[in-house]
């Protein structure tokens, strides 16, 4: 067993109902003056109540998914001007990508506290768009210095994002088994992800302002992106960035969808793996367990319903073929891809 792991270094304090008290120890922590909070509109009134005792230079509330080149240079600009020195980032994915994209150029020390299980804020991995494109890097000046959980703050994240959101923790478990970088910490770190994920998203709708299955399932969604922060991306998450950026698919939603398309491509030819996953879903395979959990959950089913056109799935599987991971667990060809994208398009069994 030959591997090298990286640990990232970050602050992770897990604080339920407590997020106001514990931000303002952790910019004290790191004696900031000047914070620009970025939190979208939507996010705006649980920022309110985060950061009105924080010394806050700036409020920034343009947030856009997948991180658009123009929007990055407006909070660029934005942070210049108003000398900061230091990000709070209050919202989901987007919110943490926007930050990032400011750090990237500045240096600036992030703050993350999350409001969906999208993972970003424990990931090096930063993503602009542009002209339809979108690309991705990892950079170590991008991972937030601390991050502060606490699921109170998702208890208004409607019930149909939630499970989207829960279920990009699950891909980030799944496609950490076989990506490129892969090794047995983070296997052991997505195993536990999908325990928890299993077992928490399905409380989440049964209970959704209840507090435990929102901490089950932020646990998890954190082991998750620790794991795939390491692991790299695989073939799920190369689809869903080409589909994200070509044709601007919600994230969650695209990942929700995919996801069992590739569970069932690459899955056989990961035996070892697909034992593992299938124990931590509780299910006889992995693909069984995904699926239970979808319907427990009533998953997102079709890229359809998301605004792709099937007249696109060609020309998606010729991006995505120009991006498959080295090291893919069994090779790839530009009629697999259409036809992973063609049933995923259509909602078809897996
Ligand atoms: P998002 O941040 O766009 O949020 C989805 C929607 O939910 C938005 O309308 C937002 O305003 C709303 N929302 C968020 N939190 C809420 C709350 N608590 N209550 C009510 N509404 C709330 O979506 P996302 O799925 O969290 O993130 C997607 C983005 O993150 C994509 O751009 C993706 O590429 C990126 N991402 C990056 C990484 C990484 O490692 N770099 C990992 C995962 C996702």
């Amino acid at each position: 067993m030959r591997f090298t792991h990286e640990t990232l270094p970050q602050r992770v304090v897990f604080a339920p109902s407590s997020a106001a008290g514990t931000l303002a120890d952790e910019v004290g922590r790191l004696e900031a003056r000047r914070l620009m909070v970025i939190a979208g509109e939507a996010e705006g009134a649980l920022a309110d109540g985060l950061v009105a005792d924080l010394p806050v230079a700036l409020r920034h509330t343009e947030v856009a998914m997948h991180v658009p080149v123009e929007v990055a240079d407006r909070a660029r600009a934005a942070a210049q001007q108003h000398g900061v020195d230091a990000l709070v980032s209050i919202g989901g994915g987007s919110t943490t990508g926007l930050a990032k994209a400011v750090a990237l150029t500045s240096g600036l020390p992030i703050v993350a506290v999350p409001t969906t299980y999208a993972g970003s804020e424990a990931t090096a991995v930063w993503g602009l768009t542009e002209g339809g494109r979108k690309t991705t890097g990892v950079d170590p000046r991008v991972l937030p210095r601390v991050v502060v959980y606490d699921a109170t703050l998702l208890s208004t994240l409607p019930v149909g994002l939630s499970v989207a959101s829960g279920l990009n923790a699950v891909a980030h478990c799944v496609d950490s088994m076989w990506a490129p970088r892969t090794d047995p910490v983070d296997q052991a770190l997505a195993v536990e992800g999908i325990r928890a994920l299993r077992s928490g998203l399905p409380e989440v709708i049964r209970d959704p302002r209840g507090l435990h299955g929102r901490e089950r399932t932020l646990c998890g969604a954190y082991l998750a992106a620790v794991a795939f922060a390491s692991a790299g991306s695989g073939l799920h998450h190369k689809i869903c960035h080409v589909l994200g950026g070509m044709y601007d698919l919600p994230h969650a939603q695209t990942h929700a969808v995919v996801l069992p398309y590739v569970l069932a491509f690459n899955g056989p030819s990961v035996p070892d793996a697909e034992r593992r996953m299938a124990a931590a879903f509780d299910a006889p395979s992995a693909l069984d367990g995904l699926q239970r959990l979808r319907a427990e959950v009533d998953a997102p089913r079709a890229l359809r319903d998301y605004g792709l056109r099937a007249s696109e799935v060609p020309a998606a599987a010729d991006a995505v073929l120009r991006e498959v991971p080295p090291g893919n667990p069994r090779t790839v060809t530009r009629d697999d891809l259409v036809e992973v994208l063609h049933r995923a398009w259509e909602g078809a069994e897996p």
